[in-house]
């Protein structure tokens, strides 16, 4: 059995069984157009092409393990299982704009061990594969069409660090984008990462009109260092080089994520050299006050408070680098994401070694 996304694998199996390549333009629009989910019901199929996918196709291979909406109804947090019973999330954030975000897991766990992220806690559990992230993406797009609303835009800010699963990754844009498959504009896709130089170079390239986030969190080597492992492999100086180089190929401004961390992340002087680091560049910085999530806050982090924030943006200001701070619940849940499947991970795996966990 394969995805129904796997145009390659779709197009051989009806080569083999002797139909013409035009069936598939028939299929994409049936699964991507028309939203069907239930092969057999695809109209303008022949009977024999109907049963040949039922028979060898899935069409989504993620299960609902839990589905949450916050009060305000802005935020839909989903945790799935895959196939192989792993746990992975996705959020769907409704801004009051109208538009509709979707925030996708490029990994099961995450290796990069940041020391503030739930996710870093598990590990690396696999990469997804490219389907599994569409799978994530139509099952956003079949709950939104249900309240009447559009899909518009994605973040790789879930599990994962997905600039250590490019070609995944990449091939899940490429059909998230595709005119006869989502449709969705490339300028509307962000991919978050916490900092692989190479890898921000070849994205570049490839994806010249995608955005890009930094996960930034701190202004100089050592005070990284003592939250993201990432900082021993590609310092600050590394990854600035990369972006100047992702910014003279595609001429976008980068998103840049700070953690605001209670005497971690928040000292004053890191303002300055902020301002310092970013001034003159193509920049846009994001606040992000620390969520101590549910009960993985063994660190003792605390979330710095509004008016050190204030402070941090009125430094930029002086620097003419804008910047936002995240407040609304809804993006406390995306920051917060991979809590909520870190704690189920946890109940399953202790679960599985016959030990009991409160839930
Ligand atoms: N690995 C990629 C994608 C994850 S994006 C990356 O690092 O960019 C998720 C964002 O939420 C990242 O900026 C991450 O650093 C941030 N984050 C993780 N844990 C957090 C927490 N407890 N509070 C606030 N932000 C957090």
């Amino acid at each position: 059995m394969f995805s129904i996304h796997d145009e390659k694998k779709i197009i051989s199996l009806l080569e083999e069984n002797g139909h013409k390549k035009f069936r598939y333009a028939q299929i994409e629009n049936a699964i991507y157009k028309n939203l069907i989910t239930d092969f057999s019901t695809i109209e303008t199929l022949p009977k024999d092409i109907r049963d040949i996918l039922t028979e060898n196709c899935f069409y989504n291979s993620l299960t609902l393990h839990s589905e949450k909406t916050d009060p305000e109804g802005q935020t839909t947090k989903f945790l799935f299982k895959t196939s192989d019973n792993k746990m992975i999330e996705a959020v769907i954030m409704r801004h009051l704009s109208g538009r509709n975000t979707l925030c996708v897991s490029s990994q099961a766990g995450c290796p990069m061990a940041c020391s503030f992220c739930a996710t870093g806690k598990l590990g690396l559990i696999r990469n997804l594969e490219s389907h599994e992230i569409i799978d994530q993406i139509m099952w956003a797009v079949h709950h939104l069409a249900i309240e009447d609303k559009k899909l518009r835009n994605i973040v790789y800010m879930g599990m994962g660090e997905p600039l250590l699963n490019y070609i995944e990754v990449s091939d899940s844009i490429h059909i998230a984008c595709n005119q006869k498959k989502l449709d969705l504009s490339n300028r509307r896709i962000t991919v978050s990462t916490c900092g692989i130089a190479p890898r921000i170079i070849d994205f570049a390239r490839d994806f010249p009109q995608v955005s890009l986030a930094i996960s930034l969190h701190a202004p100089n080597d050592e005070a990284r260092k003592k939250i993201m492992p990432v900082e021993n492999t590609y310092p600050i100086d590394v990854l600035m080089d990369a972006i100047n180089e992702y910014v003279r190929i595609t001429n976008k401004r980068v998103f840049y994520e700070y953690i605001m961390i209670n005497g971690v992340t928040d000292r004053l002087e890191y303002a300055t050299q902020l301002g310092e680091l970013l001034k003159g560049k193509l920049a846009h910085v994001n606040f992000i006050p620390y969520n101590p999530g549910e009960g993985t806050d063994s660190n003792g982090y605390l979330p710095t408070t509004k008016i050190i924030i204030k402070k941090f943006q009125n430094t930029l200001d002086q620097y003419g680098i804008p910047s936002t701070i995240r407040h609304t619940m809804g993006d406390d849940i995306d920051a917060a994401c991979g809590q909520l499947a870190l704690k189920e991970e946890w109940i399953s795996l202790a679960e599985e070694q016959g030990r009991s966990i409160k839930k």
